[in-house]
C-alpha cells in the first residue's frame, strides 16, 4: 500500500514516527501551516514556522525516504490576534516557493468577524498565486461552519476543485460533496471520524474528490491511521486500486493542481503522477 498522508503536521512528531510512517508504505506528506498550541507573539515567530516546514522538515522527511511538502497560511485561531495579522503580508514570499502546494490552513475557528476577514484575503491570494486552498472546519459548531465556509469559498471566486474544505463529517459531507469542493476526512484514534465510519462514508459517496488525513500534530493523534483506514477498505471488502486511489492517486490530484508537487525521488510514484505533468512547472 503506497499512502500520502495529505494533512499531516510532522513538525510536532518524532522520528520514531517518520520511521513507523515509512515502514506503513507512506511515502509523501502535506504539512500545512498552523496553530502551535501557544499564541505567537509577533510575525517574526513565524517566519522561523514557516522556514522550517519548507526547510528543515522536508529534509528530515527526506531522511525515511518520504517527500514532504507544505502548505502556508496564516491560520483562523491565530487570525483573531491583532499582534499576527502582519502575518498576511509575509504570505506572498511563502507563497512563491517551490514546496509550497496550497495556501492553507485557512478557514474559521470560532467564526469572528476577524477570521472572516482574513479568511477572505486568503482565498484571494490563493487564486493571485493560482494555487489549492486547504480549509479547515471549526471543531465546534461544524455544521455552520462549513456551510458559511462554503459560502465565503463561492464568493471568493475560487474554483471549488482547487479547495479541499477538512475534517468533514457524516453531517457535512453532502453540502461539500454538492458545491463541488474536495472533501477531506482526518481519521482520530478515539474521538470524531474513526476508519469504520470512513469506510461507510465511501461506501455511500464513492471515492471521487476524496482526501483522507490523520491530522496528527502535539494533540491525541496517530501518523499510521491512514494505513489503518486503507486497511479497513480492504476488510470490508474493498479492492487495492479503490485504496490506492483514496489514499495515493487522489491526494497527487489535488495538491498536483499547485504544478509543483515533485514526486520524482519517490520510489515507486506510479504512472499517475507521469500521466498528469506535475513534475515542477509541468503543469
Ligand atoms: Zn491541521
Amino acid at each position: 500500500m503506497r499512502i500520502f498522508d495529505p494533512h499531516i503536521h510532522m513538525t510536532s512528531r518524532t522520528t520514531d514516527d517518520y520511521q513507523r510512517m515509512a515502514d506503513a508504505g507512506v511515502r509523501a506528506v502535506v504539512e500545512p501551516a498552523f496553530w502551535l498550541g501557544q499564541p505567537r507573539t509577533n510575525p517574526g515567530s513565524f517566519t522561523d514556522y514557516f522556514d522550517s516546514i519548507i526547510g528543515w522538515e522536508p529534509f528530515r522527511a527526506s531522511q525515511f525516504g518520504i517527500r514532504h511538502h507544505a502548505t502556508i497560511a496564516l491560520n483562523p485561531k491565530e487570525a483573531n490576534d491583532p499582534r499576527c495579522r502582519p502575518v498576511l503580508d509575509l504570505l506572498p514570499r511563502y507563497l512563491a516557493k517551490d514546496g509550497v502546494v496550497a495556501v492553507g490552513e485557512i478557514g474559521y475557528d470560532s467564526m469572528t468577524p476577524a477570521e472572516d476577514e482574513v479568511f477572505a484575503a486568503q482565498l484571494a491570494l490563493a487564486l493571485d498565486h493560482d494555487l489549492p486552498a486547504m480549509v479547515h472546519t471549526p471543531h465546534r459548531d461544524k455544521a455552520r461552519g462549513t456551510q458559511r465556509s462554503l459560502d465565503v469559498i463561492k464568493e471568493s471566486g475560487i474554483a471549488p476543485e482547487r479547495v479541499v474544505l477538512d475534517h468533514l463529517n457524516e453531517v457535512t459531507v453532502a453540502a461539500a460533496r454538492e458545491a463541488g469542493v474536495w472533501t477531506g476526512f482526518s481519521i482520530y484514534p478515539d474521538t470524531k471520524m474513526s476508519p469504520e465510519r470512513m469506510v461507510a462514508i465511501l461506501r455511500e459517496f464513492g471515492p471521487e474528490r476524496v482526501l483522507v488525513n490523520s491530522a496528527a500534530d502535539w494533540g491525541k493523534s496517530d501518523p499510521l491511521l491512514t494505513l489503518h483506514t486503507g486497511e479497513a477498505l480492504l476488510k470490508a471488502g474493498f479492492d487495492e486500486d479503490f485504496v490506492d486511489r483514496v489514499l495515493w492517486r487522489n491526494p497527487v490530484e489535488f495538491y498536483g493542481q499547485s504544478g509543483r508537487l515533485d514526486l520524482s525521488d519517490v520510489a515507486d510514484a506510479g504512472p499517475t503522477f507521469a500521466g498528469n505533468s506535475i513534475l515542477r512547472g509541468g503543469s
